[in-house]
Parts: C-alpha cells; sequence; structure tokens
C-alpha cells in the first residue's frame, strides 16, 4: 500500500510517499526560509506564492526520485491544518486535484498527527505513549491509548517553545529561523543568567513561556542601559537551560505517571541539542522508551504526513470534495473523526 502526501501548512513544500504505514520511500522537501529570511518571519502571502510555484515540481521530484506514478499511488494524503490558511489551501487544492484526476481516495491529515506520526518511521508504537510535541506553533504533552486517537494532558497557555526561540533570538539579532542559532550558542555559553522556570501550579502539565521570553528581553534591555556586555552565548544557554528543565521535567513527570511504555518527542524544538540530551538522561534507567526522530523528520516534512494519513486511511477516514483548509484544526477533534 503506497500513501503519497503533501505538506504546505508553513513554510516548505514537501511531498512524500510510504509504503505500508512505516516504510519511507521518498521525502522531497523545498524550504522557503531564504525568502522570509530578510523579513524575520515567515510572511503568509509570499508563503502561499512559493507553494504555487514549488509543488508541481516537488511532486514531480517525489515521483521521480520512487520511480513511481501517480497511478501507483492507493490514496493522497494532506495537511488540512492547522497552519497558515492560504499555505495549506495550495496543498489541499493540489491533492484534491490529484485525487479527483486520477479516481484516488483522499484524506485529511493533522499537521500535528504528523509531527507525533513521524517517530513511527523509525520504531513501532507501543501504547499508552505520550508525545511531547514541541514546534513552531504548539507545545503539548499528548497521550495515545491506540493508533490515531489523541489526548492533551498539557499544552501551552501562551507562546510555544519554537515561537520563544524565534522572538528571543530575534532580540539578540540572529537571522531566522532562531531556534538552531540560540541552540549552536546555547553549546558554546554558560548558564550565568538565573531565569524562572514557569512551573505552574501544582501536578499541572501545562507550560508557560511568555514570562520567560519577557526576562530575556527585560534583562538584555537593563544591560545595554548600564552598558554591561552579556555574552550572547550566556544568554542562549541560560535561556535553553530554563526551558530544557521545564519540558523534560514535566514530559519525565508525566510518563511516570501515566506509566506509558513510550515518551515520544516531536516537532521542530525536538532538534535541539539540550532538550534531547536532558531527555536522554532523564530516561536513562527509566521503564519508559524514549524516541526521539532524526533532525530530518523533526521539522516539517510530508513522510510525517504520510506515516498519519496511512493510519487514518486504514482506519476508514475519508475525505469529501468539499475538503478545505483548516487553520484551527483541533488534535483531539481529528482523531475522534472516522468516515
Ligand atoms: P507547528 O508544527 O506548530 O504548526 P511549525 O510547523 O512552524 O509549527 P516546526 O516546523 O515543527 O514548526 O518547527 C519549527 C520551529 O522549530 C521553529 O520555531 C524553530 O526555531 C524551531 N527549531 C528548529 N530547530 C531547533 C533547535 N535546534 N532548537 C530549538 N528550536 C528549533
Ligand atoms: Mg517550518
Ligand atoms: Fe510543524
Amino acid at each position: 500500500q503506497y500513501i503519497l502526501a503533501i505538506e504546505t501548512s508553513c513554510d516548505e513544500t514537501a511531498v512524500a510517499i510510504v509504503k505500508n504505514e512505516t516504510e519511507l520511500i521518498t521525502n522531497i522537501v523545498a524550504s522557503q526560509i531564504e525568502s522570509h529570511k530578510r523579513f524575520g518571519g515567515v510572511v503568509p502571502e509570499i508563503a502561499s506564492r512559493h507553494h504555487i510555484e514549488q509543488m508541481t515540481i516537488t511532486l514531480e521530484e517525489a515521483l521521480d526520485d520512487a520511480g513511481m506514478t501517480l497511478d501507483d499511488m492507493d490514496a493522497i494524503a494532506v495537511t488540512e491544518g492547522p497552519g497558515l490558511v492560504g499555505a495549506l489551501l495550495v496543498g489541499v487544492n493540489a491533492a484534491k486535484s490529484i485525487a479527483f484526476a486520477k479516481q484516488k481516495p483522499l484524506v485529511g491529515v493533522h499537521h500535528i498527527a504528523g509531527h507525533i506520526y513521524a517517530n513511527r518511521l523509525e520504531k513501532e508504537f507501543e501504547f499508552p505513549l505520550l508525545s511531547l510535541v514541541v514546534s513552531g506553533g504548539h507545545t503539548e504533552l499528548v497521550l495515545m491509548r491506540e493508533h490515531g486517537s489523541f489526548e492533551i494532558i498539557g499544552e501551552t497557555r501562551d507562546d510555544a517553545a519554537g515561537e520563544a526561540y524565534d522572538k528571543v533570538a530575534r532580540t539578540l539579532k540572529l537571522p531566522y529561523p532562531g531556534g538552531p542559532q540560540i541552540d549552536r550558542l546555547a553549546q558554546e555559553g554558560e548558564e550565568t543568567i538565573d531565569f524562572p522556570r514557569a512551573w505552574l501550579e501544582d501536578g499541572s502539565y501545562d507550560f508557560s513561556f511568555s514570562g520567560l521570553k519577557s526576562a530575556v528581553i527585560n534583562r538584555l534591555h537593563k544591560a545595554n542601559q548600564r552598558d554591561e556586555y552579556l555574552k550572547p552565548e550566556d544568554v542562549a544557554a541560560s535561556f535553553q537551560a530554563s526551558v530544557v528543565d521545564v519540558l523534560s521535567t514535566k514530559a519525565f513527570r508525566a510518563a511516570e505517571e501515566y506509566g506509558v511504555k513510550q515518551m515520544i518527542v516531536a516537532g521542530g524544538v525536538a532538534a535541539n541539542k539540550g532538550l534531547r540530551a536532558a531527555l536522554q538522561k532523564k530516561f536513562k534507567d527509566s521503564k519508559t522508551e524514549l524516541l526521539i526522530p532524526p533532525l530530518h523528520l523533526c521539522t516539517d516534512n510530508a513522510a510525517m504526513i504520510a506515516a498519519a494519513g496511512a493510519v487514518a486511511y486504514n482506519q476508514g477516514h475519508r475525505a469529501g470534495w468539499d475538503l478545505n483548509a483548516n487553520p484551527g484544526l483541533d488534535l483531539e477533534l481529528f482523531g475522534a473523526r472516522k468516515k
């Protein structure tokens, strides 16, 4: 069984093919980072136009790379949401056109379900499992008791982890996207500044990063006024220590409380060296197996959409010709919706 998937929710145009739910055949990603860099972030209108230009080229490249044609596919999966509406629409319309022309079933996929299922291309899932989703727009702990079912046990109350990274990076005048830049600097610095940790109420699995972001901005501002020099490496290391401490501690506590077989890390911030190391240390002697995806499956790609789409397809999910981009698509409702 072959599933072709399309992902255009943000700033990468991506097409992938997955065989029998878990075998990656091809994974092509056309990134637009260079076009957005000079604006310091993703410009939605530019993203949509790039997707239109890149869609057909990326599709052809994926089919060429796989040595396959659209006729070989069993279904077409596409990211339906969440994301930028104009960006999502390009992928959704491409998928609908292919499915209609080739008379193939069409499946809409939740982008975050995709980030989670990226891990299944590496290792089979064992339930119950928890997923720490840390991306540009999301920070949440997701409990899965079976395939395709998602229960959010905690989430950010303000900024997402990746968003905090990007905003702090901008304050440090680092180029977009800032996450990898801060990560790189943090490796060279030391935790010399004691930034706050947002633990929230006892037992809460929610997160909050806006207070930390403000603390970093205020500290830099104060240093500036006093003509005090703060090494950017140390600011990065101190900021990263706070983020990683909260994420890894809450993830570990949740894994213990829910007695899960696996802890999965998902989303762009899963690429973070500090977070990967802290989680590996925490879970070293735990009964819970820690799964961290390889770097190319952390940030946006279509392989993850094919992996989640294959499961949705085999569970009976089908989209109609009225499939529309849904920028606010809910993860739990997506899982609950079968046919
Ligand atoms: P979402 O998945 O929530 O819709 P998105 O698709 O924009 O948002 P991703 O592509 O999953 O987000 O991840 C991008 C984010 O990951 C950016 O905020 C980026 O700064 C961050 N990121 C990437 N690599 C690293 C890293 N090494 N350390 C920290 N953050 C990183
Ligand atoms: Mg991106
Ligand atoms: Fe993403």
